[in-house]
């Protein structure tokens, strides 16, 4: 699975990280990145990720977070 996130849509509610640390943080106005790829917008979940990743998507308030099945 990847996940796409998409900041511009981002309003800094926090809620992501609280379910999924160890793939999302903030940059310093509280606006999501990715936690260990800053750097990009998208980073294929690891297997022990996913059911965070999944709360954090249901949880982001304004679809912020994209997620995309492997084929
Ligand atoms: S849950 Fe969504 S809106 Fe809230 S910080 Fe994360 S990406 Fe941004």
């Amino acid at each position: 699975m990847y996940c796409n996130i998409i900041p511009e849509n981002c309003i800094a509610c926090g809620l992501c990280q609280i379910y999924a640390p160890e793939i999302f943080d903030y940059d310093d106005e509280g606006i999501v990145l990715l936690k260990k790829h800053s750097d990009k917008q998208q980073q294929i979940i690891p297997s022990e990720e996913t059911d965070n990743v999944l709360i954090a998507y249901r949880k982001c308030p304004v679809r912020a977070i994209e997620l995309i099945k492997e084929t």
